[in-house]
């Protein structure tokens, strides 16, 4: 269920709704002075995470950095799988 900021106008306070509808409201009362004069507040979170995908889509040397990073990654493991392995007797 996401959970949703509001900040209040009076004092500052910020309230946190859950809200499993479709909308949440515009306003909620506020948990400390119960001011009815509240805005929402955009997740600051959310903004950051679609920032990232849209620098990885576009940025070319994010893609070389996941290849050598694959690649390095591939290579540990395999080293790791020939020292478990033992030779035949
Ligand atoms: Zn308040």
């Amino acid at each position: 269920m996401p959970l949703y900021p509001y900040r209040c106008r009076r004092c500052g306070n910020l309230t946190e709704l859950l809200w499993s509808g479709f909308e949440p409201p515009e306003q909620v009362p506020c948990d400390a002075c119960e001011s009815e004069s509240t805005y929402r507040v955009i997740g600051v979170n959310a903004y950051h995470r679609s920032d990232a995908q849209k620098t990885a889509r576009l940025d070319p040397k994010y893609d070389r950095l996941v290849d050598t990073t694959a690649k390095s990654a591939a290579g540990t493991s395999e080293d790791r799988l020939l020292r478990r392995m033992k030779p035949f007797e």
